[in-house]
């Protein structure tokens, strides 16, 4: 079980995204919690200001550090109050200028019971708010969004699939591309001929031993043609891979 709390202007986006198909029907289950808490509605300002023009100048405006301080507070003191936890949750700030998320990055996150991720808009936030609460900086690649919610929707997608329970077969988290550390083997599903392609003959043998030994095959042809750095990995941990 874990409980994902995304610190966000836009809550309504996340919340829609995040709620739909497998997700959406574990969190009904309880297999995972989803809140998006509105950074706006802790803001000290009184015409319910979040952002501000930066010191030094330059163009596009930032947002302050109050609110999304008090945002941060408000899960924080949920938290302690409503589990008895001591309060020591990583915060993920998204941000082009993270270390890229990869799936051992989601192994890991999956490990945890809370994990609070704060998008930024705009020019992003002030660092010192940032310095304060943020244990760990992740970019989904590089290149620059108009906000970190897709970032953090793409990041809650792949951990919430690791909690047991959310899949409906949790092997499949196993047997799937990155899960061993090659890319997984082509599959097949009926008719058994399409558009004159039959499917390999292998796969129909019943003779899983066989069929086995050829999706490793696949998998090694296919990640040594598609992604040679993978293979290259792979390699050094299994020498016997020819
Ligand atoms: N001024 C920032 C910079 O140059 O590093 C970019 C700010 S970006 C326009 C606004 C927000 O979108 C960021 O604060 C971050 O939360 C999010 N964002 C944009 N690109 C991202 C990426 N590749 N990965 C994760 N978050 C990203």
């Amino acid at each position: 079980m874990i409980n994902f709390h995304i610190l966000t202007l836009f809550p309504e986006m996340v919340m829609q995204g995040l709620h739909t198909s497998i997700l959406g029907r574990a969190a009904e289950r309880g297999d995972i919690s989803i809140e998006a808490v509105n950074i706006r509605d802790y803001t000290t300002n009184k015409h319910g200001r979040v952002d501000d023009y930066t010191y030094g100048g330059g163009a596009g405006m930032l947002m302050q550090a109050q609110p999304v301080y008090d945002a941060y507070r408000a899960v924080i003191d949920h938290v302690s109050q409503n589990e008895n936890k001591n309060k020591s949750a990583r915060v993920i700030y998204l941000t082009p200028q993270g270390k890229t998320f990869c799936q051992e990055m989601a192994q890991d996150l999956a490990k945890e019971e809370e994990l609070i991720f704060l998008c930024g808009h705009y020019e992003g936030i002030d660092e010192r708010v940032l310095e304060e609460i943020v244990t760990d900086e992740v970019s989904i690649g590089d290149y620059v969004l108009t906000g970190g919610e897709l970032p953090a929707m793409v990041m809650v997608d792949a951990i919430a699939r690791l909690v047991p329970g959310v899949l409906h077969n949790d092997e499949s988290a196993q047997t799937e591309s990155f899960g061993n550390g090659l890319l997984e083997y082509p599959q097949y599903s009926r008719p058994e001929i399409w558009h004159d392609k039959q499917v390999p003959q292998v796969l129909l043998s019943g003779d899983h031993a066989k069929v086995d030994a050829w999706r490793l095959e696949q998998s090694l042809l296919r990640t040594r043609e598609r992604r040679p750095d993978l293979y290259e990995k792979y390699r050094e941990k299994h020498p016997e891979t020819t």
